[in-house]
């Protein structure tokens, strides 16, 4: 057993018969002093609106604000680069004596006549909270006198958590939607939400739409164009992924749309699978949508399980944490995890929800240990209690598993292989088996003095 801070004991908790209906706190802000491994309200914002490459970002703050967001996320574009430039008003003490109003306009003006993009985003940082600046205002003028939309993110960073970003950035794209043409979308249309393509996801899934018949009008955001996103509002059918960022934006739409929604996962064989199928059956007017959907997973799976087999027999047993943004991701690795023959002993989310939480007790094995809004200590000691040998999370994560000796697997903003679709199920199995079964662990401090676990190459 480890020690956990008082103050955030309620966040742990460790499966088992008797804590089946037991209750995590989640949804909490981060207690001050445990160095949350969340991200803060302006970079929830960022990453959600990055992957808009015809648009223009604009961080009104310092610097800093937009050096660590910059580039942030792969969010590959299959046209426009605009949006892996990180444009910043570069607060200085002066503006924020006598306020950034004039920086801001004059930044926005240039970099407009500049790049000429079809939409600019300007996002606020803790500092334009403090001295008060009118976003908005310089945002509408700055609008009539360009032509293009203009859409303030109100994203003050230290207003709230990440989870307030995702909302600031769905209600940023929400003014976009609605202003476009629908007259040419077809009548089995999709949209698909809160997937990024950041290693090229996105195409993975428009190909499987689209062999299935189904059309996508837009990705919201990933390879995002806003002339899509205008006319977002003529699909048939919202699909949500990541639902901490995204299912506010969906329940706008359906509000003021009628457009309903359903939550998918794209990662894991049965998680896509389902996604596919629930979007097929959407659509009963047609039967053939859903005989192509059958088509395509027995025909992917066919080429993808004996594949996987050989990987299943190498990491048979191994452990894993994971520790992720968004709960709903980590229902999809803890069932691809096993697919590979490996155990979950530590899982945890950034954002997760009450009902989130209960759905992992659920799939979880006993004495896995389930942590919301966790911290470097708290996880590395998980991680050790735990003997896990790999860690899955994102760029903040690596350190820590490295330290430590253990193998990484990048699930967020920096990896460069699609892990979404089937064939994103074996990029997953192979990029965990090459990081589980390097031999250079045995070298680490911790695991040197023990028996060298190496697994015998293939
Ligand atoms: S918005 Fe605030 S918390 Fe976020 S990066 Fe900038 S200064 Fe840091």
């Amino acid at each position: 057993m480890i020690d956990i801070l008082k103050s955030r004991q309620a966040q742990v908790i460790r499966n088992g018969a008797d804590t089946q209906d037991a209750e995590i706190a989640c949804g909490k802000v981060s207690v001050a002093g445990s160095v949350s491994q969340r991200a803060c309200v302006f970079c929830g914002s960022r990453v959600v609106l990055y992957p808009i490459s015809d648009a223009l970002h604009l961080v009104h703050g310092p610097i800093g604000c937009a050096a660590y967001t910059w580039d942030i996320r792969g969010a590959l574009s299959s046209g426009p680069q605009l949006h892996r430039n990180s444009f910043s008003t570069d607060l200085q003490e002066m503006d924020v004596i006598y306020g950034g109003e004039k920086k801001l306009e004059g930044a926005l003006t240039e970099l407009i006549a500049h790049y000429h993009p079809k939409a600019a985003f300007v996002y606020s940082t803790c500092i334009v909270g403090l001295i008060g600046d009118d976003v908005s205002a310089i945002c509408k003028r700055v609008q009539e006198k360009t032509g293009i939309p203009v859409l303030p993110v109100h994203s003050e960073g230290f207003k709230g958590t990440k989870k307030d970003g995702y909302r600031a950035a769905c209600e940023a794209v929400y003014q976009l939607i609605g202003t476009g043409d629908t007259s040419s979308i077809a009548p089995h249309s999709v949209n698909i939400l809160g997937e990024f393509n950041l290693a090229g996801e996105t195409w993975i899934l428009r190909d499987y739409y689209k062999r299935m018949g189904i059309d996508v009008v837009a990705c919201i955001t990933g390879d995002s164009r806003i002339d899509d996103i205008r006319r977002a509002h003529g699909a048939k059918l919202n699909l949500v992924q990541c639902s901490g960022s995204m299912t506010h934006l969906a329940k706008m739409m359906e509000r003021d749309y009628g457009i309903p929604f359903k939550r998918v996962s794209y990662f894991g064989i049965e998680d896509m699978a389902s996604a596919l199928y629930d979007a097929a059956k959407f659509f009963p007017d047609d039967p053939s949508i859903l005989s192509r959907a059958q088509e395509l997973v027995r025909k992917e799976i066919s080429a993808l399980y004996p594949q996987l087999q050989k990987y299943r027999a190498k990491l048979a047993g191994k452990k894993a944490a994971i520790y992720v943004g968004g709960a709903f991701k980590a229902f999809s690795l803890v069932r691809a995890l096993r697919l590979v023959g490996m155990t979950t002993a530590v899982v945890g989310s950034q954002t997760g929800d009450s009902d989130d939480y209960h759905r992992l007790q659920e799939i979880c094995d006993p004495d896995t240990i389930i942590v919301d809004d966790s911290n470097p200590l708290e996880l590395a000691k998980f991680c050790l209690e735990k003997d896990v040998d790999l860690f899955i999370g994102g760029v903040k994560e690596r350190p820590i598993a490295f330290k430590l000796g253990i193998g990484f697997c990048d699930h967020n903003h920096e990896r460069k292989e699609p892990l979404a679709g089937f064939v994103g199920m074996l990029n997953f199995a192979r990029e965990v088996y090459a990081s589980v079964a390097s031999p250079v662990w045995q070298f680490a401090p911790r695991r040197a003095q023990a028996e060298a676990n190496v697994i015998e190459p293939f």
